[in-house]
């Protein structure tokens, strides 16, 4: 799913709304589009720097920023650090609240959730947020 066709249709969708397209900016879409990591702002910037050392730490933000303007990415808060989501299908994020990790699982069940929401509400929903927090299998053992 996540290949190069996607990057492609965003590429062009994007150039499309009048975005200026920078191998940099596409650097960065295809970082988010192939990791399941949900990397900080910083941590992408050390990943497209290792290709393109002049790419700066603000050309990152902006870039994000429009993505999620666009509905593009989803941003998640965890400690007070934003991290990234290029999957805005309907999932739950699970975040590790000790090491940070963290991990999607799908979940049919939230379709139906927003499906009810609509039905009780009258809204038109396009996104949700779902976030789950506890302790990974690794660092449960701790607590
Ligand atoms: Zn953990």
């Amino acid at each position: 799913m996540k290949d190069m066709q996607q990057l492609e249709e965003l590429v062009s969708h994007l150039r499309e709304e009048g975005f200026r397209i920078t191998p940099q900016r596409v650097a960065i879409l295809d970082y988010l589009l192939k990791t399941d990591d949900h990397p900080s702002a910083e941590y992408i910037h050390k990943i497209v720097k290792k290709q393109y050392p002049m790419v700066s730490l603000s050309t990152v933000y902006k870039t994000l920023d429009l993505l999620r303007e666009k509905k593009l990415v989803n941003e998640i808060e965890v400690d007070g650090e934003a991290r990234f989501d290029a999957d805005v299908s309907a999932h739950i994020n699970l975040v590790c609240m000790n090491c940070g990790k963290i991990d999607d699982i799908d979940e049919e069940s939230l379709n139906e959730i927003q499906t009810r929401a609509e039905k009780k509400s009258k809204y038109h929903i396009l996104k949700g947020s779902f976030e789950l927090f506890g302790y990974c299998d690794h660092c449960k053992s701790k607590f």
